[in-house]
């Protein structure tokens, strides 16, 4: 039980969820939320950064579940927590050498099936940069005719006086008005970008999804980003967002299946197929004699995921059988089936034994097995008292 549920309602995950699954919240709500992408949204991105930085620090996390936030402030890794941006940085921050020098990048979360990534393919992506003017250079316009900036001194920051009460004033410092943070003033405007220096260009990239990629891998493209004048341009970073599949769970390299098999099957072997995610049909047979108990695990070896650097091998495929038993037996089965099966048990009954009727016990007491006796959880609500 954890004392607070707020930092993982505002990533949208369950307080029991794995590393993986707040890693994946965090990167979508992180991309969502991004003040280039949402400036609207407040102080959403900062909350989303604060909770993964909890949550995705073991120690933390322990803290914060037992003591919720006043824990975290009493405990060690209190305080404000680090900058959003530099959260960010560390997340998502592909291989960039000058970070000053460089416009920022531009980071795009891609979908990608499991198929996708177990075939390879190649998929293009439409995005819209930013490219330094070409007609002007990126200065916006005739170069004799910038000034700097008279109202804020070329600092492009404008400090204002504001009457807060009588005799109390306060000074604001705000964006310059005149100039727009650009600490100068364009009189001829270039025709082609408006001043702007940069221009919008819709451009198409071609993102190469190798055989065995993972989720949360990232490709990077050196230079596509964004240009600003006078630096070097931004990267494109695409994460990769690999989508939940009906059939097959991904662990590594390992695929994971649940196959059912009704209990005749299980008992007396049966022939199966398995369409494999490149379309090819798999085919195995249970045994007769073999029997298969509910849960048990079988391997296909080398029919799962295509290694990443080394596609011709393969990862393993797991299969969990699910043992679906009868719900209602007809008579002429039941007596079929206790003739046929061994062992049934004729115990001698003293006298003086209690005879009792078996209570059912609900799914949801079954799953909290080991708080069974929670007030809430017993069956009829009422308690065993010794007499
Ligand atoms: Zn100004
Ligand atoms: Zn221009």
């Amino acid at each position: 039980m954890v004392k607070d549920t707020k930092y993982y309602d505002i990533l949208g995950v369950s307080p029991s969820a794995t590393d993986t699954e707040i890693k994946k919240a965090y990167r979508k709500a992180a991309l969502k939320y991004h003040p280039d992408k949402n400036p609207n949204e407040g102080d959403k991105f900062k909350m989303i950064s604060r909770a993964y930085e909890v949550l995705s620090d073991e120690k933390k996390r322990r803290i914060y579940d037992q003591g919720g936030e006043e824990g975290l402030q009493e405990g060690a890794g209190g305080g404000g927590g680090h900058n959003p941006m530099d959260i960010f940085e560390m997340f998502f921050g592909g291989g960039r050498r000058n970070r000053e020098r460089a416009a920022k990048d531009v980071i795009h979360q891609l979908s990608v099936s499991l198929e996708q990534l177990y075939n390879g393919v190649t998929k293009k992506l439409k995005l819209n940069r930013m490219l330094v003017c070409e007609k002007c250079g990126g200065i916006g316009g005739k170069k004799e005719s910038v000034t700097k900036c008279r109202n804020c001194e070329g600092h492009g920051i404008e400090i204002r006086q504001m009457q807060i009460g009588p005799g109390m004033v306060q000074q604001i410092q705000r964006t310059c008005s005149t100039c727009k943070g650009e600490g100068e003033v364009i009189r001829d405007l270039c025709t082609a970008c408006k001043g702007n220096k940069r221009v919008s260009q819709e451009s198409i990239l071609e993102v190469h999804i190798e055989k065995g990629m993972k989720d949360d891998e990232k490709i990077i493209f050196y230079g596509k980003g964004d240009q600003e004048p006078g630096l070097e341009p931004g990267n494109v970073v695409i994460v990769l967002d690999e989508q939940r599949h009906p059939v097959f769970a991904r662990k590594g390299d390992n695929l994971i299946m649940e196959m059912k098999l009704t209990l005749s099957e299980a008992l007396c072997g049966c022939t199966k197929t398995i369409e494999t995610l490149d379309g090819r049909k798999l085919v195995f047979n249970l045994l007769p004699g073999e029997v298969i108990k509910h849960n048990d695990i079988r391997t296909i070896h080398c029919e799962g995921m295509p290694h990443r650097r080394n596609p011709m091998e393969k990862g393993d495929l797991l299969i969990t059988f699910t043992v679906l038993f009868p719900t209602d037996l007809g008579a002429p089965a039941r007596n079929g089936l206790a003739k046929l099966l061994p062992g049934k048990s004729e115990p001698i009954i003293p006298d003086d034994a209690d005879e009792h009727v078996l209570v059912k016990v609900t799914e949801r007491q079954q799953r909290s097995r080991g708080n069974y006796y929670d007030e809430d959880a017993h069956p009829e609500g009422v308690r065993c008292q010794t007499q």
